[in-house]
């Protein structure tokens, strides 16, 4: 028996076959991945901190340096390590 795949076009407008019913566009996930998953790394102040100061990716954190994200209220220096390590995961850095 062969599995049938649907050609889906997902709201951004990316194609995808998916055999099952699920909607989920693989494209998506993996775009949302780094925005979601590093903010849900934070205590709830210092996600409030970045999210305040229109900060929602790991793209946008890595142009601000440490100093600068340290001034934001509610991050703490423990914040830091979690922030550095998910940045670099994803090849990136904080600013110099
Ligand atoms: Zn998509």
């Amino acid at each position: 028996m062969k599995t049938e795949k649907e050609l889906r076009t997902c709201d951004k407008g990316h194609n995808y076959y998916k055999s099952s019913d699920c909607p989920t566009c693989p494209t998506c996930e993996q775009e949302r991945k780094p925005e979601s998953g590093f903010l849900s790394l934070l205590s709830a102040p210092a996600r409030r901190a970045l999210e305040h100061n229109g900060i929602q990716s790991l793209q946008q954190l890595s142009s601000y340096s440490e100093k600068e994200i340290l001034q934001f209220h509610g991050i703490g220096p423990a914040s830091l390590p979690t922030l550095r390590t998910a940045l670099k995961e994803y090849g990136l850095s904080f600013k110099n």
